[in-house]
């Protein structure tokens, strides 16, 4: 497959993203982030979204330069409403906020709804640990069709629904779990139907509730439902990020009464913990480490070539592909150019990175 450098993707979605009128910073933070998504290997959440961002701020669904409002500042705790800005904005600025204030609180709960599509929500942790602080975020999304049954349904009633918690470590956060509570993402269901290969037992029902290991009527008809991983344990953990993320912080949920206009919305909850203020914070990521180092010692079990821990797949993910570029297939690059092209980039820079795409 033919791939992009980072850079190469950066200077596109920062150009996409000025073109729908984001200011130069808003612009700058959505293209860092969607690339650093790809770059960890998590393409459905990477620049492959730019032409939903298009369509969305050209249907009024996401605001760019929108003004947070805090309607909450009680101490330790905070509410934001992000009133459909550009989510990864708004979450970058609003835990930064949570995080001076765990400074002298200790720790903050921080509630932000209404954002536009935050993408991938370990960025979040990631930016607490790397000042030196827990992050937790609980998510729902919602102004969109559901995706996932719950244990027991027999159709789709919540979105995916992602967590994500990290901690510092001794290089950089220790380990990030930044997962959807749905068995596997859409994405991943889309790309086994378009390779004709089943999708994991477990992951997808019909549109009687039966499991199925046939993604077709999923993704064709848009019938059936992806399923909670973990049986009834991750089903609860999805239904609260539902109740957590939107219902608590006055969010949008999922079973609003206004009808659903096609949009994504996230809204979080998130805890953040000034590990400093809970003890040593080198003497816990002594302990922290240890726990890992801990855990690596175990043989890998066979299947395995070696033992990994949360975020490490993601961090091999970015080195290689860091090193030898991005792969992206060519269906995917037209829609992103085109997509550039319908936001009024200019053509030069479009006709580059196709270029350069297909050197
Ligand atoms: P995934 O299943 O690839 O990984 C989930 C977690 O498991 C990660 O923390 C990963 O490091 C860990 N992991 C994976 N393989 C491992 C291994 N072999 N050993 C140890 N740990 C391992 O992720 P996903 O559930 O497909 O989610 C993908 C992305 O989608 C996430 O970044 C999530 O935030 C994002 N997402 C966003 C939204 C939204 O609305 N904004 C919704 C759903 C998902």
């Amino acid at each position: 497959m033919h791939t992009l450098k980072a850079e190469q993707l950066e200077r596109l979605a920062e150009a996409t993203m000025r073109a729908l009128g984001s200011a130069p910073e808003e612009a700058r933070i959505v293209a860092t982030h969607l690339v650093q998504a790809n770059l960890s290997g998590h393409d459905s959440h990477g620049v492959g979204m730019l032409p939903d961002y298009v369509r969305l701020v050209q249907a009024g669904l996401i605001v760019p330069n929108q003004e947070i409002v805090t309607l909450v500042d009680f101490g330790a705790l905070l509410l934001f409403d992000a009133r459909r800005g550009v989510g990864q904005r708004v979450m970058e600025a609003t835990t930064a906020a949570a995080i001076e204030r765990a400074r002298s609180q200790g720790a903050t709960v921080f509630g932000t709804r209404d954002c536009g599509h935050i993408g991938r929500v370990g960025h979040y942790a990631e930016q607490c640990a790397a000042a030196g602080m827990t992050g937790i975020f609980f998510v729902n999304v919602a102004d969109h069709l559901a995706f996932q049954a719950p244990f027991g349904c027999s159709d789709a009633r919540l979105g995916t629904n992602p967590f994500a918690i990290a901690m510092p470590g001794a290089n950089g956060p220790a380990a990030v779990l930044d997962m959807a509570t749905s068995a596997i993402a859409f994405g991943k269901a889309r790309v086994a139907r378009n390779k004709g290969v089943p999708v994991p037992e477990g992951s997808v029902i019909d549109d009687a509730g039966r499991p199925t290991t046939d993604p077709r009527m999923l993704v064709d008809e848009r019938k059936g439902a992806l399923m909670a991983f973990g049986q009834h344990k991750g089903s609860g953990l999805a239904v609260f990020c539902e109740l957590l993320g939107a219902a608590l912080t006055g969010g949008r949920t999922i079973q609003s009464e206004e009808e659903t206009s096609g949009g994504i919305l996230n809204s979080v909850l998130g805890i953040v913990i000034d590990n400093a203020r809970m003890g040593d914070p080198a003497a816990i990521i002594d302990e922290v480490e240890s726990v890992k180092d801990w855990i690596r010692a175990s043989p890998p079990a066979p299947g395995f070539d070696k033992v990994r821990l949360p975020g490490e797949p993601e961090l091999e993910s970015r080195a290689s592909r860091g090193r030898s570029g991005i792969p992206l297939d060519a269906k995917s690059v037209d829609d992103i150019l085109g997509a550039a092209i319908t936001a009024g980039v200019d053509p030069a820079l479009v006709d580059a990175t196709r270029a350069a795409y297909a050197a």
